[in-house]
């Protein structure tokens, strides 16, 4: 190691003739990103800090990333910046929850957020079917834990004892909080009456493929919250508005009057838009599943699916199609009724 000397004012030399003062009375110096003097000044480090991760956050929030990268991107490149000092700058419960609350409110002000939509499925993980965010308060909590288990282990005493003031906000075991956290986040989101209901509907398939769309986050940020809200139960039908909401008395759906109108009923239950709706949608996908044989047969089509546009009959040498054709079949029940098969799309092959 090179050592300074002293020059004629008492402040070090360096052999490249960099000086280095004593510290003033407000002044401190960085040691590892960390302001200190005498002592680590946290008030200065937490107001910084805080100050970059809403920089951050907000340039994110600002971009046109799909609802998947944007939640990568507030993970590694915002939270991140709370991780490296955790454990070193003592945060309180109080002031990483209120910096949780404020990154869901900027969420909902840059439509990345139904402002109704389970708070508890925002930090469940995306191929669980939450958004897959990380807290601000658990990434604190979990890294001051790995830095507490590090110093305990430690064999140098200087670092023992230095890793007591660690403070870790719970009595946990690190990999306990976090599968702690984990768990209890899904419990809470399933277990709601409202919010978890689309959840405890999907049970069955969940893990399997219900939340592939999850997963790949491909969708515009717009459009993943939304249809999360209507999951939620969070979008202002009458059920809502009546059952928590208290504003009507009438739950009733308003178009047939007959059922509540909560989303499951609107999207597919409901009798007097099964006709336009309903057939609308149904007829969507049909024409993409036709555009799919079109080309496998050799049928006249257009070069993408969604420019298709279904024919009622096409046919060539070897096969002919049908599109939305009633189909005569054998009886089915008791009786000499015979029973009309309605037969959207049908294909024929062999002819
Ligand atoms: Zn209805």
């Amino acid at each position: 190691m090179v050592r300074g000397k002293l020059n004629g004012r008492g402040n070090i030399m360096l052999p490249n003739e960099t000086e280095i003062h004593e510290l003033e009375d407000n002044e401190s110096y960085r040691y590892l990103g960390v302001m200190e003097a005498d002592d680590i000044k946290q008030s200065e480090m937490k107001a910084k800090i805080k100050k970059e991760y809403i920089h951050r956050l907000m340039k994110v929030l600002k971009s046109k990333l799909t609802a998947g990268n944007l939640i990568a991107a507030i993970n590694t490149w915002a939270v991140s910046f709370y991780r490296y000092r955790a454990g070193i700058i003592q945060w309180t419960k109080a002031e990483l929850q209120q910096l949780d609350r404020r990154t869901r409110k900027l969420m909902t002000m840059h439509k990345g957020l139904h402002p109704r939509s389970d708070v508890d499925r925002v930090y469940v993980e995306r191929d669980q079917g939450g958004r897959g965010l990380m807290s601000v308060e658990e990434t604190v909590n979990y890294e001051s834990h790995s830095l507490k288990k590090y110093t305990e282990g430690s064999p140098v005493e200087f670092i023992r004892t230095a890793g007591k003031i660690i403070n870790t906000n719970s009595e946990d075991g690190r990999q306990e909080y976090r599968n702690h956290q984990k768990t209890e986040r899904k419990q809470n989101w399933h277990d709601k009456p409202i919010n978890g209901q689309h959840l405890r509907q999907t049970e069955d398939q969940a893990a399997k493929e219900t939340w592939q769309w999850m997963k790949r986050g491909c969708l515009k940020r717009e459009t993943e919250s939304l249809i999360i809200a209507a999951q939620d139960q969070a979008l202002r039908t009458n059920y809502r508005k009546a059952k928590i909401e208290k504003s009507t008395n009438n739950p009733k759906c308003r178009l047939c009057k007959q059922k509540d109108e909560t989303v499951s009923h609107i999207v597919i239950e409901c009798s007097k838009i099964a006709q336009t709706k309903y057939k609308g949608w149904h007829d969507k996908v049909a024409s993409a599943v036709q555009w799919s044989i079109c080309k496998k047969h050799e049928l006249p089509h257009t070069a993408k699916w969604y420019d298709h546009r279904a024919e009622a009959v096409l046919e060539n040498e070897k096969v002919t199609l049908l599109w939305d054709f009633n189909v005569q079949t054998d009886k089915m029940e008791a009786g000499d009724k015979h029973h009309s098969f309605y037969a959207r799309l049908s294909e024929f092959t062999g002819k």
